[in-house]
């Protein structure tokens, strides 16, 4: 052939809690296991709500997973030799998440990155909607609506027994707060 194929992209598995997003990714990374290619699995050090060394799905399948503070620490943990990148929990990140993925696989790594595309409020969340303009490959995932059994896009924030304020802040890992899955017309958010 004229030319060689060159490797490496950007994967992205989104959707709201519940979805099975981390299922997913550890299906792709299992996988690429079995096939033999070197992985290295990571997720924001924020986020230790089962395990801090591991991502757990809801299904109660854990991975091991490299807890980083910031997404340039993803550039030095990674060997040279690396093939699979992956990362879960993408939208606790800054923006700079994106030019790290970027990198890796314009490096020739397939980079699989896995997180929540929407907030508790139904707004796009952090980076992942950059992640998923530059993306190759997106998957976006539905969980099952608790209230009507729908496609559920969005994860419902109560807090107290009721729906979640506009003006509460976005992000609370591992507080008393309860999170459900809920489609578009389930979905509350009180103003
Ligand atoms: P995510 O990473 O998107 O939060 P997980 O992969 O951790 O999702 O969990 C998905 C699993 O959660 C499902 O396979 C199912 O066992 C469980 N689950 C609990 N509640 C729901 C729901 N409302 N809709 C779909 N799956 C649910
Ligand atoms: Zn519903």
């Amino acid at each position: 052939p004229v030319h060689m194929q060159k490797q490496g992209w950007i994967e992205v598995i989104c959707g709201g809690m519940f979805s099975g997003k981390s299922e997913e990714l550890i299906r792709r990374v299992r996988r690429a296991r079995i096939a033999k290619q070197r992985v290295s699995v990571f997720k924001p050090a924020i986020d230790d709500r089962y395990h801090s060394e591991a991502i757990a799905s809801h299904n109660g399948e854990l991975m091991e997973a490299q807890p980083v503070q910031r997404a340039e620490e993803i550039l030095d943990a990674v060997s040279a030799d690396c093939q699979v990148v992956a990362i879960d929990e993408v939208q606790f990140f800054d923006g700079v998440i994106v030019e790290v993925c970027q990198r890796l696989a314009d490096q020739g790594m397939r980079v699989i990155c896995a997180g929540l595309d929407q907030d508790f409020r139904g707004r796009p969340f952090g980076p992942t909607p950059t992640l998923l303009a530059v993306a190759e490959f997106v998957t976006k995932l539905q969980a099952i609506c608790v209230r009507c059994g729908g496609p559920a896009s969005r994860t419902q924030r109560i807090v107290d027994g009721r729906p979640v304020r506009e003006d509460d802040p976005v992000i609370r890992v591992g507080a008393s707060e309860q999170y459900e899955a809920r489609c578009r017309h389930c979905h509350e958010v009180l103003r």
